[in-house]
């Protein structure tokens, strides 16, 4: 997603942001089961088979004005119309074939009588029980919906992969379509690995923190569309690490845990997971985040993403999203991302990519710049909350204030 080509920067050690989700991509395949669901519980599915139109939209020519259906041969060039009113259609009926120098009262959405050719709004109208008075001529097709102007039949609408939204569902109801045809949910454990953590709500003892990861990852993995199974905290032995991942590699499509990825001596998951299935430990070329495991537990995916809270946040969002969408069968979303002027400097650039947390500042309405947070440390978390997205820099790149750099909108990430 990135562009960033991190091997120009550095020696072979780091592995490119975008190399690393290149490899990931080709080790994952996606959910394969297909569930048919009712539109209301459709929203935010990925679509599995092509939505193609049924019928047309409109099924039939209809007004699109409160008025009166005539042929528009009846009426004069200049001065006005005086026509017996032959027939009421309100939507939800059919008329019957309208009869030369006759009208027909009709209102929004009603169907065209057969014959009638324009509409007169009623605007330009005066009538009483029998007869209208129309004054001015009347073009043929004016205030006329054609059948099929909207959707024709046997069109092709909506392509499989597609993230449906709530304009879509509006679309299949409209051609009578009930049901669609979705992939299954993606399956995703997670654990977190930490001695030191404790649920939110405990007393904390000294050397303790609350451990907020479970509720990131969690509500990450929810928002772009995964079924979640928390597995919670788990001690930094290699057994219970060993344990824990055995379980969540069960009725999974994918493991994901937080922490113990580093290769210091309380860092289990190295060695949990070699003795399950396979790993590959990168150090990634990204900050904050740099080490990255991939493998198999038990012949389930698996990804071991890093402890520190923003070095979690910034590497779900760069590296697992890609991954997360693959298994969800859905088509690849680019983040396009928006060049906006920078309000900062920065003067000390890292030789990896560096994720930044940014937020848009309005400078009147067509000027945007960007704001990043002072404290940009990896284990930082407020400044997620207070950002709206990310500023990508490439390896080495320094920023001047006003120079124009690369900012991924949260919204975008998490669409
Ligand atoms: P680790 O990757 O296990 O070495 O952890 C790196 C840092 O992230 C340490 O300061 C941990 O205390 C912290 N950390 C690990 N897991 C969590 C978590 N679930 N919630 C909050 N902080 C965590
Ligand atoms: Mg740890």
């Amino acid at each position: 997603m990135s562009g960033c080509d991190c091997h120009s920067a550095h020696g072979p050690a780091l592995l490119p942001v975008d190399t690393a989700i290149a490899r990931m991509l080709q080790a994952l395949q996606p959910v394969q089961d297909r569930e048919s669901v009712a539109l209301n519980a459709a929203l935010g599915r990925i679509l599995a088979e092509p939505l193609v139109a049924p019928l047309a939209l409109p099924g039939a020519d209809n007004s699109a004005m409160d008025g009166f259906a005539v042929r528009a041969a009846d009426l004069p060039a200049e001065g006005t119309a005086r026509l017996p009113i032959a027939q009421r259609i309100v939507a939800g009926q059919a008329g019957t074939p309208l009869a030369p120098g006759t009208a027909a009262r009709i209102f929004t959405g009603a169907p065209l009588p057969p014959g009638a050719d324009t509409v007169v709004m009623q605007e330009r109208c005066r009538w009483d029980d029998s007869h209208v008075l129309i004054s001015g001529p009347g073009r043929p097709g004016q205030h006329i919906r054609r059948r099929g102007e909207d959707v024709q039949e046997g069109e092709p609408l909506l392509d499989a992969g597609r993230r449906l939204q709530p304009q879509d569902l509006a679309l299949a109801a409209a051609l009578g379509v009930d049901r669609l045809s979705v992939w299954r949910r993606p399956r995703v454990t997670i654990l977190s690995t930490g001695d030191e953590l404790v649920e939110p709500g405990q007393p904390l003892a000294p050397g303790q923190i609350y451990g907020s990861n479970r509720y990131l990852l969690g509500a990450l993995l929810a928002t772009l569309g995964c079924e979640v199974r928390d597995l919670g905290i788990v001690a930094d032995t290699l057994d219970a690490t060993r344990a824990a991942l055995a379980a969540a590699a069960d009725n999974a499509d994918l493991v994901i845990s937080s922490g113990g990825v580093s290769v210091g001596e309380e860092d289990h998951v190295k060695a949990a997971v070699e003795s399950l299935g396979r790993l590959s430990l990168w150090k990634v070329a990204i900050k904050p985040g740099k080490p990255l495991a991939f493998g198999t537990v038990a012949g389930t995916p698996f990804l071991g993403l890093p402890g520190n809270p923003s070095s979690l946040f910034v590497t779900f969002l760069v590296l697992a999203r890609p991954l997360l969408h693959r298994l969800q069968g859905r088509t690849p979303a680019s983040v396009h991302g928006e060049w906006l002027a920078a309000d900062f400097d920065w003067p000390r650039p890292d030789p990896r990519c560096e994720y930044l947390r940014a937020r848009r500042v309005e400078d009147g309405p067509a000027v945007t710049r960007v704001a990043i947070h002072r404290q940009q440390s990896s284990g930082a978390l407020a400044p997620a909350s207070w950002a709206d997205g990310l500023v990508e820099l490439a390896p080495g790149q320094a920023v001047r204030q006003g120079e124009p750099v690369r900012f991924l909108s949260f919204a975008q990430l998490l669409a």
